[in-house]
């Protein structure tokens, strides 16, 4: 207890072991907390993994780190009760080098905190960080749940996810509202390799992701469904602001999915082998807390840096604990751990990928309320199929009767044409 160190990092998710690892390179002495078992003990995804920011840690890490199957096609489904749009793009330049992969966080939160521990890096694993030490307003250390109790260093990386008790502590942001996350149910199902590359078209080790819109009971949400090795993911995840409002559990909405006729015939045989919950940070650019202050960085899904459009949070995960981490060996370098110093974290973090995605969507939070919520993630999709199946009903009625139908269909879920003509722009606007 008595040992004291460059740098804390609180917890070892994506973010934490990335900074963890970024600054032990840099010679810092760096303990790694988490308060699961082992990393990635309890974490869960979808999961997508992405190369690019990790690579830029570890070169070809693919090689070695404990991944599923690459993905080289993508589909997104419109879904209504018994049909659906579909839109999917394929292309191997995918595989080759990889974009990105499916992947269990158990084993690969495992692998990348043992990469931080290759570089020198404390495992204190089994250990809870119950609150933060403050000297003379400046963070000082952690405490943790351990009979030793706190642990001193010149700088603490908060990067303890979602629910990030640290950052409430730190007052850099509030508990999140209702309508800042969703809750995210996910099911892992055992189906032999063979038929997974059947069912979904593939080769070996290649994979293909399905992001499902609609079937969500009306409230803003998206479901998924993943192919690994010799596993699919299954799941969905909802705003929590509509799940008080409705009264619905996740797991309904994910019993519905598994009911749906599309997503059936994929899962049928396989059998359950994990379920498990987790929040996801929806809030986006707006929600973003200072990202430094006095002794401290804050880096991941407890900084909200998730972009929820493209399913991105791992790689913005691993891109802020790695800046985090360089920050704190240039602190380091001049001994100057305060706000002012630190605040090179935040303005490397406005410079990068993950400033400016969230940036491009600040709006699509807008969207997610209710009423937009129920217009788009419920009566849109199932417009949306309606319409096409008149449409391509060969039934003796005239294409110009179909068209005026069909447009008459959309009009209705927006409530009029004017309607539709400013919900379209709101989308596009949301999304620019
Ligand atoms: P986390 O991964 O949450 O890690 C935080 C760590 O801190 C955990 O290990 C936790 O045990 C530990 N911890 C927490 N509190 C304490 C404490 N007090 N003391 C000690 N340790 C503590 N992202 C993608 O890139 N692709 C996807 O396909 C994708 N799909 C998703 C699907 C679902 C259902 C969910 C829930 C998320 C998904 N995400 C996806 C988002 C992604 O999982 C997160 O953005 C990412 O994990 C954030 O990493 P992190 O390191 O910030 O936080």
């Amino acid at each position: 207890a008595d040992e004291r160190f460059d740098v804390v990092v609180v917890g070892a998710g994506p973010a934490g072991a990335a900074a963890a690892l970024t600054a032990a390179r840099g010679g810092l002495k760096v303990a790694l907390i988490e308060r699961g078992e082992y990393p990635g003990a309890k974490n869960t995804f979808g999961g997508v993994l992405y190369r690019k920011q990790i690579e830029q840690i570890i070169p070809e890490f693919w090689k070695t780190a404990p991944l599923e199957r690459t993905i080289v096609e993508q589909r997104l489904w419109l879904l209504a009760k018994e049909s659906t749009v579909s839109v999917s793009f394929r292309d191997d330049r995918f595989m080759d080098p990889p974009n990105c992969w499916t992947g269990q966080r158990s084993k690969f939160d495992q692998w990348f905190a043992a990469q931080a521990e290759a570089a020198g890096a404390v495992p204190l694993y089994e250990t809870g960080v119950t609150d933060v030490v403050i000297e003379d307003g400046k963070v000082v250390g952690v405490v943790t749940d351990r009979d030793d109790g706190e642990l001193r260093a010149n700088v603490v990386i908060i990067a303890d996810g979602v629910n990030s008790l640290l950052g409430k502590r730190l007052r850099a942001h509030r508990e999140w509202q209702p309508d800042q996350v969703s809750l995210a149910v996910k099911e892992v199902i055992a189906l032999p390799k063979e038929k997974i590359q059947d069912r979904f078209n593939l080769d070996k080790n290649e994979g293909c992701t399905i992001e499902l819109v609609g079937e969500t009971m009306g409230m803003a949400g998206l479901g998924f469904l993943y192919t690994n090795t010799d596993t699919l993911s299954l799941g969905v995840g909802v705003m929590v602001s509509d799940l008080k409002r409705l009264k619905i559990k996740p797991y309904e909405v994910l019993n519905g999915l598994k009911q749906h006729p599309m997503v059936k015939r994929l899962i049928d045989g396989g059998e359950v082998k994990e379920y498990a919950g987790h929040l996801i940070p929806e809030g986006g650019f707006t929600a973003m807390p200072p990202l430094a202050g006095d002794g401290w960085m804050i880096c991941g899904d407890a900084a909200q840096m998730v972009n929820a459009v493209h399913r991105e949070g791992t790689n913005l995960a691993v891109e802020s604990g790695r800046l985090a981490g360089e920050a704190a060996i240039s602190a380091h370098t001049t001994g100057d751990y305060s706000v002012g110093s630190l605040e090179q974290y935040s303005k490397a973090v406005r410079k990068s990928i993950i400033h400016k995605d969230l940036k491009k969507y600040k709006g699509l939070h807008g969207l997610l309320s209710f009423p937009d919520s129920d217009k788009l993630f419920g009566q849109l999709p199932q417009a949306v199929n309606d319409a096409l199946f008149d449409f391509l009903s060969v039934d003796g009625a005239p294409k110009r009767d179909k068209q005026k139908l069909a447009f008459r269909k959309l009009e209705g879920v927006a409530g009029g044409r004017m309607d539709l003509v400013r919900m379209a722009l709101k989308g596009w606007r949301a999304m620019n």
